[in-house]
């Protein structure tokens, strides 16, 4: 991929803030299992009543931050992606689309949709309409799942910002009055939804000259680690890894084959009506 640093005023820095290392995260399996979870955005936290937001958290770097200049650069492609991603989005929606942030944490955070771990892995919080990511989840995708490379991490990015598109255009709500889990639960449609909006990012990220022109720009083979990303996190494999068997009611998202089915549709169509996003527009 190729990108360049830019103001991270996509970034909300909370890591100063967060991080309490005494919550015992116990066994790596945990985090398997929290993967399971990943990115279910609408429906795994405890939805609370109020619609409190998140404490005053300031656009930028904020607080006594202990990092690395390797941690320091992931904060920057954090920021392009997103940056990138909304700025398609912004394109292709127009008034529709809202810019939103990406709250970075470490270890634990309370959202507007209640208290969250890192093992629960990247998400999106409807209530307050951001995305939360501890940048620990990028080692697990690169070292435990085997899907590494810049655009498997963009991937994720661009994936919980598809959940931010559905949430603009009202095509949220038959998840959430819908079951929870279950191959063919509408929440398994909404996380392949959210793939699939993803491949359309990664499609207009595709073109050439974009890096020229101050955006992101994937290269040759970009691509298939995306696609390799969605196939290690499927909820098939993670099941398997996890428990040993495969348990389609306990589905969330779809399997490895459908996830890269999905992702692939809109990273070849370049067109949200590919992912049945267009029709239930709020507009
Ligand atoms: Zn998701």
């Amino acid at each position: 991929m190729q990108w360049s640093s830019g103001d991270r005023s996509n970034i909300e820095d909370e890591r100063g803030r967060s991080g309490s290392r005494a919550v015992p995260l116990g066994i790596g399996g945990v985090i398997v299992l929290a993967l399971l979870s990943w990115a279910t955005g609408t429906n795994f936290l405890p939805s609370s009543g109020t619609q409190q937001s998140a404490p005053a958290g300031s656009v930028g770097t904020q607080g006594q931050v202990q990092s690395t200049p390797q941690e320091e650069r992931m904060v920057d492609f954090v920021d392009a992606v997103a940056n990138d991603v909304q700025g398609m989005w912004g394109q292709t929606l127009g008034d529709r689309y809202e810019r939103t942030h990406i709250v970075l944490f470490r270890d634990s955070i309370e959202s507007a949709c209640g208290s969250a771990e890192s093992a629960t892995g990247p998400f999106y919080c409807p209530s307050d309409r951001k995305v939360y990511l501890d940048l620990g989840f990028f080692d697990e995708l690169t070292r435990r799942f085997g899907a590494p490379g810049e655009f498997a991490k963009a991937y994720v990015i661009a994936h919980e910002l598809g959940h931010h598109v559905q949430r603009l255009l009202g095509l949220d709500a038959g998840a959430r009055r819908g079951a929870a889990t279950g191959a063919d639960s509408a929440s398994v449609a909404l996380e392949l939804q959210a793939d699939c909006l993803a491949g359309v990012w990664g499609h207009a990220a595709s073109q050439s000259g974009r890096f020229k022109a101050g955006h992101v720009e994937l290269e040759a083979g970009d691509a298939a680690q995306a696609l390799r990303a969605a196939a290690a996190i499927g909820d098939d494999r993670l099941q398997k890894m996890t428990t040993g068997h495969v348990m389609p009611d306990r589905f969330t998202h779809g399997t490895s084959a459908q996830r890269v089915d999905s992702f692939r549709r809109g990273m070849d169509s370049g067109d949200l009506r590919a992912c049945g996003a267009a029709a239930r527009s709020t507009q």
